[in-house]
């Protein structure tokens, strides 16, 4: 039976409002989603078993602060899906995060670990709390607490967290340490995105950058062109931004825009990589003052006329308002949801090859999936069979995910939702309902 529209009473979708200008992820989420259950005719089951979370956990985090008092943080882990293997996907720390955003986040890694066919379900954690107002010992206190209040979700072949936003290596340390502790094992699989020291990955820094640039040339390839002298525009200069930036400055693309929070940088004749990257480590991660291309605003980078657009900042950057005005004809979603899901619409309608986040991005969870190997294998690979592998890996889910738009004659992104979700769904028949 085709799947059935009443569901989207369901309480994890939201109706977006008719002038709403910001499209939550979920909704976003949900409306890609819904297009490929109707391709698949999937049934109003399958359809109501693959949108709801798996497992939803909110605890209390009470913490001693540094001057003796007492302060009770709320933290969440959801479970998505583990159908496909145990369930992976980053911690954030933020004052504003919800229990709604965590489960959109952890809905998203089920269908980016299918995407590339890494044996992973779908997760997302998250504690509120504002890490700016915290000292390094209040930290560590919180993710160490978050840590024994999770033993039971958290395991190597459970559910297995990674850095996200506001987190990094130390507090995946921490984490590891705490379960270590408790479950008197050496089970440092249980986080990924460590330091190298502990059990970390080499490559793993550089993954999304890098998986995104292997895209980028298989999109290119398809078309025809050529890196070399391609036009490159890249909104971010982060991790994602800067290690685009710089290999594809190293296949011979001019790199005319770049852009971080402090605004836009543009030279036509295009940007030395290197120069801007030592630049922006200078000067604290910031590109404030680079003088070596023309300031412009972050709204006229992403209209510039160019060959490849990479967003690789943050959501919602092309939206109705503004995709009419873009100019490139392949865009590589760096970050998670740049494109909304009214703009996707008009991007096609233009005929930009858009590689959608959860194919664009995936490099990450691929090599964080390489770290886990390595761990329980207990023997590390160098840094060039990471890479080796990670291309390979993106290559061929790129192959697999076009060959599926030819074939319905859809959009990469529908096409990535069609693959992923037929996947999870064929592996949950296969298994069978439980009970
Ligand atoms: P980051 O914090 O290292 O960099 C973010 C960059 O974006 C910074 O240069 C910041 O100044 C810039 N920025 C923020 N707001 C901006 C704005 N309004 N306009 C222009 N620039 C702006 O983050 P990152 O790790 O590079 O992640 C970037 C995106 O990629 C996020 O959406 C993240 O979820 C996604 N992503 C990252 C990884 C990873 O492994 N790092 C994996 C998958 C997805």
């Amino acid at each position: 039976m085709p799947y059935n529209k009443d569901l989207y009473s369901t309480p994890y979708y939201k109706e977006p409002g008719p002038k709403l200008d910001k499209e939550s992820p979920f909704e976003s989420m949900m409306e890609r989603f819904r297009f490929a259950a109707e391709l698949l005719q999937l049934e109003d089951g399958m359809f109501q078993y693959l949108s709801s979370p798996t497992r939803q956990v909110i605890t209390s985090i009470p913490v001693e602060m540094d001057n003796g008092e007492i302060r009770v943080f709320e933290g969440y882990r959801v479970i998505h899906n583990n159908v496909l293997g145990p369930s992976k996907g980053g911690l954030r720390y933020s004052p504003d995060v919800t229990l709604d955003e965590v489960n959109a986040l952890a809905a998203w890694m089920t269908w980016k670990c299918a995407v590339v066919n890494v044996p992973f379900g779908g997760a997302k954690g998250a504690i509120k709390c504002n890490p700016k107002e915290l000292s390094l010992k209040e930290l560590e206190r919180v993710t160490r607490r978050y840590t024994a209040n999770m033993l039971e979700v958290f395991g190597p072949e459970q559910d297995i967290p990674a850095p996200d936003m506001n987190t990094n290596e130390q507090v995946m340390a921490w984490i590891m340490d705490t379960y270590c502790m408790h479950s008197r094992k050496s089970d440092t699989a249980v986080v990924t995105g460590k330091p190298l020291l502990i059990g970390g990955s080499r490559g793993r820094k550089e993954a999304t950058g890098r998986g995104v640039v292997t895209l980028v040339l298989a999109a290119l390839n398809k078309l025809g062109m050529s890196p070399v002298g391609c036009k490159v525009v890249i909104q971010g200069f982060g991790n994602v931004g800067t290690i685009s930036a710089k290999l594809l400055y190293e296949q011979g693309s001019r790199i005319i825009g770049i852009s971080d929070i402090s605004g836009g940088y543009y030279n036509p004749d295009g940007i030395d990589i290197p120069k801007a990257i030592e630049y922006s480590t200078a000067n604290k991660g910031s590109l404030e003052g680079f003088k070596d291309a023309d300031p412009i605003s972050n709204e006229r980078l992403l209209e510039l006329e160019c060959d490849v657009l990479i967003p690789a900042a943050k959501e919602d950057q092309i939206n109705r308002h503004n995709a009419p005005n873009i100019k490139a004809k392949i865009i590589a979603e760096g970050a998670n949801g740049p494109i909304t899901a009214s703009a996707d619409q008009m991007l096609d309608s233009m005929g930009i090859l858009i590689i959608p986040d959860i194919l664009a991005n995936a490099g990450g969870v691929t090599v964080s999936y390489f770290e886990w190997v390595q761990d329980r294998q207990g023997y590390f690979w160098t840094e060039e069979r990471v890479n080796r592998r990670l291309n390979r890996m993106m290559r061929s889910a790129f192959q697999l995910i076009f060959e599926v738009k030819e074939q319905y004659n859809i959009t990469l992104r529908q096409a990535a939702y069609v693959y992923a979700i037929r996947k999870v769904a064929d592996t949950l028949r296969l298994r069978g309902i439980y009970g």
